[in-house]
């Protein structure tokens, strides 16, 4: 037997240690054993029943704002522990405390925020969707639409890149809405979830069954989903594509949001010149992108479109700034990029890119360069890579694969209709940043790029100061993309809640829909 501690789940109202040795995590730096993580031999059942029944009851009691409170509360508890958090952090996802910040504190923002939206909404239980409609003649017989808090779980699946992030970005919506949460985190970073998960449990802020948390295999999750219930998942396509076939979402209809991976863009205006504000713009922001986080983002910049007269000073500018990142050890100061989250990733990164190079030429590769106090051959660590492709049209492979590292391409482009054309060649991305002084190419570049994207960010130098950065998701505006993004939705302030609602339209006489309207607080994300 391992002495490497065990992680307990917190199921059905109480901790509970998995069976068998499970899956060990490891410091993908230092290559050392932290914890190990089992899902073994736990009454699935039991634990949804105890969600769905005990947890949707005392969380549907409540009002909004009373739900709102327990956010606040859940932040409070957060703070206090944040030190913990960035501990864990950096030994299991290898991250530098700079790229800790955007999952840990990204994490509480994200809470105060909803507890905030939460708390206009008052002493209400239900939402109003719209006004009343006349469906007869005589105005005493209306429609009014309401949305209801679903009487189910949500369960989310998530990605091994935010286990912070991730788990209150979609917690805060779903609690708010009085819908319990049942998290699985990835396996290879669970830890920061589960302590999370922890400290709120032992703080007892939310009612029994509120918040449950699964580390470890999947086996069994979907198959416990009924007709009321959610499930949130963000991760790989192809394991979305099991997600959104399984009998749950096929034939039970369970409401499915995915969150996937996305090829996204930098544009730059046609007008721009080498070394001009926006430019220069592009240049900061795609690097950036490229190492935040050691471009494990599923919002980072992939693909980089500038102007062809443009394409040798951007690539010279881009690849002089990333020959600054010192990449290592996130444990010594002058680490600026710390590590991949695991020595599979650094394969499959390695792997990518070398895919990319048989259409790409490579404009700047950091790969030679010294790792900060770390030993190559264990830690996970990639250093940053440019690569280039003056004809784009022609290329396939680079408008396909994500390449989940520090890792993006340079493209040239003709004009401003085949930079959109090339764009969509992504076939739905999360975001794209525009780079431009003129307001009417930047208006007209989100025209052009809406309906391919969940978010368009556009940087001007009147903006740029305060801009929130292309590759963070903000929770008052959209998060997601369609076709190959996943076509989920989430956060955009309360609009988040629709996903944890069902809307219904109660058609009755103007003195039943009065009483009917008093619980309720206007719908208005
Ligand atoms: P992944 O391998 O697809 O895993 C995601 C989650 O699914 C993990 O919790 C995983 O558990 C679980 N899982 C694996 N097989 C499953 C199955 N058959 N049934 C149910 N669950 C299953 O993705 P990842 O490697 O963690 O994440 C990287 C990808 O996520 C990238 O492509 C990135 O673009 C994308 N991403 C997208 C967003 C977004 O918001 N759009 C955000 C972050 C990441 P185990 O870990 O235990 O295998």
């Amino acid at each position: 037997m391992t002495s490497t501690p065990l992680l307990s789940n917190f199921f059905a109202g109480r901790w509970q240690d998995g069976t068998g040795n499970g899956s060990t995590l490891l410091d993908p730096v230092l290559g050392t054993s932290l914890v190990r993580v089992s899902s073994a031999g736990l009454n699935l059942a039991e634990g949804f029943a105890f969600a769905r029944e005990q947890g949707g009851a005392a969380l549907r009691a409540l009002t909004y704002k009373q739900r709102a409170a327990l956010l606040g509360d859940i932040v409070k508890v957060l703070q206090a522990n944040r030190d913990a958090y960035y501990e864990i952090a950096t030994a299991n996802c290898g991250t530098t405390n700079k790229d800790s910040a955007v999952d840990i504190d990204g994490a509480i923002f994200t809470l105060g925020y909803y507890t905030k939206q939460g708390e206009a909404l008052g002493d209400a239980t239900l939402l109003l969707d719209g006004e009343r409609i006349r469906v007869a003649k005589d105005p005493v017989f209306q429609t009014q639409h309401i949305m209801s808090p679903t009487r189910g779980v949500a369960l989310f699946i998530n990605a091994f890149n935010f286990p912070s992030w991730g788990l209150w970005e979609k917690a805060a919506p779903a609690l708010l809405s009085g819908v319990p949460v049942i998290v699985k985190p990835a396996t290879a970073t669970a830890w920061l979830t589960q302590r999370m998960v922890k400290d709120v449990v032992d703080a007892g802020i939310l009612p029994a069954g509120a918040l449950s948390v699964v580390c470890g295999s999947s086996a069994g999750l979907m198959d416990q989903l009924q007709p009321f219930d959610v499930v949130s998942f963000t991760g790989s396509a192809e394991t979305a594509r099991i997600i959104r076939s399984h009998p749950a979402v096929a034939q039970r209809s369970v409401r499915c949001n995915i969150e996937a991976d996305s090829l996204n863009s930098a544009l730059l205006d046609p007008a721009a010149a080498a070394g001009d504000e926006a430019f220069n713009l592009l240049v900061s922001e795609v690097v950036r992108e490229m190492t935040v986080k050691s471009g494990q983002k599923c919002t980072a910049i992939r693909r980089i479109f500038v102007p062809r007269a443009l394409f040798d000073a951007a690539a010279e500018a881009i690849g002089a700034k990333l020959a600054k990142t010192t990449v290592g050890n996130p444990r010594n100061e002058t680490t600026r990029m710390g590590a991949l989250v695991s020595r599979e990733q650094f394969d499959s990164v390695t792997a990518g890119i070398a895919h990319l190079q048989t259409e790409a030429e490579t404009l700047f590769d950091g790969r030679s360069a010294a790792l900060v106090d770390a030993d190559p051959s264990v830690a996970a660590c990639v250093a940053p890579v440019l690569l280039g492709h003056r004809q784009p049209m022609q290329a396939k492979v680079l408008h396909e694969v994500e390449v989940f590292g520090p890792v993006a391409t340079l493209m040239a482009y003709d004009s401003e209709e085949q930079a959109y054309e090339l764009i969509r060649r992504g076939e739905g991305s999360l975001v794209a940043s525009v780079y431009s002084c003129d307001p009417a190419f930047i208006a007209r570049a989100a025209i052009a790029l809406a309906d391919s994207h969940g978010r368009v960010h556009a940087i001007s130098p009147d903006v740029a100061a305060m801009q929130s950065g292309h590759g963070n998701v903000m929770p008052m505006s959209l998060h997601g993309g369609p076709g190959r993004a996943g076509g989920g939705e989430e956060l955009g302030g309360l609009r988040a809640l629709g996903f944890y609602h069902r809307r219904s339209a109660v058609q009755g006489s103007t003195a039943a829909l009065d009483v009917l309207m008093a619980s309720g607080a206007p719908f208005k994300p």
